[in-house]
């Protein structure tokens, strides 16, 4: 059943034409898909607007970029391009709404080159609070959503109700739950889930409708229990940076060869964003903002309230993994990750933590220096066990 499961989110992952989405409207006559870029949207509100929600990451290692290098200077990060190359070849041409969180000025940019290019699709920049009071930060990103819920129910022509919102809420909190558990799992027996197949999982999660993504992945994790595997003598690793961009499938299993246990990560993030279970009573618009505004998760994305924190989070992040050293491993070109680096290595080595670094792009082809960089790690992890110096 293991590998049933891996085979579907495998298919999902590397069909760059959208087949299952295609597939999906056609099931569902008036139905409509709308896209979002990383790494956080409200995806309930898309669902309770009757769309399928589609997570849009790029080509990554499969698609040769020749129209979406007319678009971008060469000194910026990878996903741009190749969202523009999927979007050029006419593979986005079903969606009917793309939400472009605010991220960083290259996804800003994006939204307005999508504006321009495809006027006939609904485009929203959705500005997300970037303040330090948090009350004032839920009022304003409250009416964000109101405007996106009534924005997408125009365009669909389905405006839900409240309790369609929170059904979709409910749905959400569930497919959480279970990336949760996953995450756990992980945790406390790496060898027997494999952040391989826990990544393609993820990956399949961004275009399959939910129901199918959450009744997957309990089929997932009840085969990891009936299949017990032999502990061996790996390292724990925090992979740290991965948040938007997403490395090429090649560069997780090599570190994961290379003798590295990833027991905490930053991929497809969006999935794990809200880290508290969003109530179903009362507002539910009121409660997706509270949810994203009083959030445990710190990402260079967000604004940060307390200048320590980000000193602190690896950490923090090692402590609750039970890692033994942390891997930055972040995009070229990506300011979000690439700026914050520097604090958040500063800390975690003022802690003792041993770390390396490397960049990478979604369509880096050649391995064999990160496998070598992550097992020479793995190797000195276990050399200094009991603590540096
Ligand atoms: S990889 Fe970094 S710079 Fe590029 S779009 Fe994502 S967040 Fe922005």
């Amino acid at each position: 059943m293991r590998t049933a499961v891996v085979d579907w989110a495998r298919e999902l992952y590397e069909d760059l034409d959208f087949t299952a989405v295609h597939r999906w409207l056609a099931e569902h006559p008036g139905a409509k898909a709308g896209g979002y870029l990383p790494v956080y949207v409200p995806r309930e509100i898309l669902h309770a607007c009757g769309f399928l929600p589609v997570g849009i990451h790029g080509g990554g290692d499969r698609l040769e970029i020749i129209r979406g290098d007319a678009f971008y200077q060469s000194y910026i990060c990878h996903l741009p391009r190749s969202v523009i190359e999927l979007a050029q070849s006419g593979r986005l041409s079903m969606l009917s709404a793309v939400l472009f969180p605010s991220t960083c000025d290259v996804i800003r940019n994006l939204s307005g080159m999508w504006k321009l290019l495809y006027p006939d699709v609904y485009v929203r920049y959705i500005d997300v609070p970037q303040v330090s009071q948090p009350e004032a930060a839920v009022a304003f990103y409250e009416t964000e959503l109101r405007h996106l819920v009534n924005d997408l129910g125009a365009v669909s022509g389905h405006a839900p109700s409240d309790d369609d919102l929170r059904k979709s809420i409910a749905l959400y909190n569930e497919m959480r739950a279970v990336v949760r558990e996953l995450y756990q799992t992980r945790r406390e027996r790496p060898w027997d889930l494999p952040t391989e197949e826990l990544y393609l999982l993820l990956r399949a999660g961004e275009v399959a409708p939910v129901e199918e993504f959450i009744d997957q992945a309990r089929r997932y994790l009840a085969a990891v229990d009936a299949d017990r595997r032999r502990p061996r003598d790996n390292s724990r690793v925090v992979i740290g940076g991965a948040f938007c961009e997403q490395p090429p499938l090649g560069l997780i299993k090599s570190i994961e060869r290379a003798g590295c246990y990833v027991v905490d990560d930053d991929f497809v993030l969006g999935t794990r964003f809200l880290t508290s279970e969003v109530p179903l009573d009362g507002d539910p618009l009121e409660a997706l903002a509270r949810a994203f505004v009083y959030t445990e998760t710190r990402t260079s994305v967000l604004y940060e309230r307390d200048p320590q924190r980000k000193r602190r989070l690896m950490q923090e992040r090692v402590q609750a993994a039970g890692a033994e050293g942390v891997i930055f491993a972040a995009p070229s070109f990506c300011d979000p990750a690439l700026l914050d680096q520097p604090m958040l290595r500063n800390g975690a080595e003022a802690a003792g933590l041993p770390c390396i670094a490397f960049k990478y792009s979604e369509n880096s082809g050649q391995f064999q220096q990160f496998r070598e960089q992550a097992g020479t790690f793995a190797d000195s992890l276990k050399l200094w066990a009991g603590g540096p110096a």
